[in-house]
């Protein structure tokens, strides 16, 4: 006996639970595609010097929870802990930004992390980013996009946006230098982990959960007053068009992210359904990345879904659930199940969207019955030496009640169509 076990973080997704996952997949793809946006496939390595560069060197990310390692070659190389900067690179090294571009992705992210509820060492993310529009239209756009996919979701109602501007590189370090001055003050009052950050990441304080921490926060300078004129103006004109487009929002000056590469907008969507990790998705403007990364300066702005946590979001509601097949074919003997074979591949060349399970590995009537009955299929078809003989087949109602009914080989598509569609 081995005693393998996954990795500590890294969660195999199983297949009761994959039929959630696709739902919720399938639906994000068909509200991105429908707002125009088009899939990009990234690899999930990517150079470590790309994440250090932006994201930040002193970001909790890098920091502390990336998976890095050298190949055979001696290269750098990391799991992806996001998808923002891999897809940036490929966009400037593909040339993708020449024109407004909008992309999504969707796959596996790895952070060594504590596992929790809502938290693991890879876990999934939907992203979004969209190249080339500076104005704040974009980011309704973006705002809207996220609501479109919640709704197609159900679950709007658990989510709510919460919106800040962080203003310009610029006007972040003057913040930043007041804040440190304030803080630096009341230094000893400050948790472990914030004191550490007055050196290294000082905004990163502002989201600091400790309750002593958030009491001193509330006498703190206010971000909004640093503002930049054009960042300033840009965040009243996104406020009016969310008030316009119907989407509540509510401003939250602490709000900054983890990630060095955001200026001007940023925002999250959180719930309070899931406990501490009630944040579902973040996002925002990072105008000066194409530009580090050696394109031509280009504004962007994007946003990440974790697909874990909508997936909880998803599940608490039962939406997504299971899906049950539709028929199970039951086979007197070899001889019959001979017969079937042909029969059923021919009917599900006609119907590819139904489910249709063959029965495998022989057995009685009785035990096929019982395997029939546990697939949650609608239907069993069954082929005994009669019906064989007769090209017709027995088809027997598994859930509904009701009587079963010999149906002729050629009629049982019409037939089944008409049953399946009631059910
Ligand atoms: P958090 O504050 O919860 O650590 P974050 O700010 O690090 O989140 P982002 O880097 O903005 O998260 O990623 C976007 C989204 O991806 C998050 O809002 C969350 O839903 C999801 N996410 C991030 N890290 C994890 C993780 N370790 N496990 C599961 N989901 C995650
Ligand atoms: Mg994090």
């Amino acid at each position: 006996m081995t005693d393998y076990r996954a990795v500590r973080g890294m969660v195999d997704i199983l297949p009761q639970d994959t039929p959630r996952w696709q739902y919720i997949e399938k639906t994000l793809a068909a509200v991105l595609g429908s707002y125009g946006y088009s899939e990009i496939r990234l690899p999930i390595i990517e150079s470590t010097g790309l994440f250090a560069r932006s994201i930040g060197e002193v970001t909790d990310i890098v920091e502390k929870e990336m998976y890095s390692f050298e190949d055979r070659n001696g290269d750098g190389l990391t799991l992806r802990p996001e998808g923002t900067a891999g897809c940036v690179r490929a966009a400037v090294q593909h040339n993708l930004i020449s024109t407004p571009q909008k992309l999504w992705y969707m796959g596996p992210m790895f952070r060594y992390e504590r596992p929790q509820k809502g938290r693991q060492r890879q876990f999934h993310q939907v992203g979004v980013e969209a190249f080339g529009v500076g104005t704040p239209d974009l980011d309704v756009e973006l705002l809207l996009l996220g609501r479109a996919m919640w709704r197609a979701l159900g679950v709007g109602d658990l989510l709510t946006l919460e919106l800040n501007s962080i203003g310009s590189p610029e006007a972040r370090a003057q913040y930043k230098e007041g804040l440190v001055a304030y803080l630096e003050g009341h230094k000893t009052a400050l948790d472990e982990d914030s004191q550490r950050r007055l050196t290294t990441n000082p905004l990163r304080i502002l989201d600091s959960k400790n309750p002593e921490t958030q009491a001193l926060l509330a006498e703190a300078p206010e971000l909004h007053a640093y503002l930049d004129d054009a960042s300033r103006e840009d965040f009243q004109q996104l406020c009016e068009l969310l008030e316009a487009a119907g989407l509540e929002y509510r401003v939250n000056q602490r709000l900054v992210r983890g990630l060095d590469y955001y200026n001007k907008s940023v925002f999250e969507w959180t719930t309070t359904a899931l406990g501490a990790q009630g944040t579902v998705c973040g996002g925002g403007r990072y105008d000066g990345m194409v530009g580090q990364f050696g394109g031509r300066d280009t504004p962007g702005a994007g946003f990440a879904i974790g697909l874990e946590r909508l997936a909880l979001l998803v599940e608490s509601l039962g939406n997504g659930g299971e899906q049950s097949s539709d028929l199970y074919v039951v086979v007197a003997d070899e001889s019959a199940q001979k017969h079937a074979l042909s029969r059923i591949e021919t009917l599900r060349e006609h119907k590819p969207a139904w489910t249709i399970q063959m029965h495998l590995g022989g057995g009685s009537f009785k035990s096929q019955f019982k395997r029939a009955d546990k697939s949650g299929a609608a239907f069993a078809l069954v082929y005994g030496e009669t019906e064989v003989s007769n090209n017709e087949v027995t088809v027997k109602p598994l859930r509904s009640g009701g009587e079963q009914v010999i149906v002729a080989d050629n009629q049982l598509v019409t037939y089944l169509s008409q049953r399946l569609s009631q059910d």
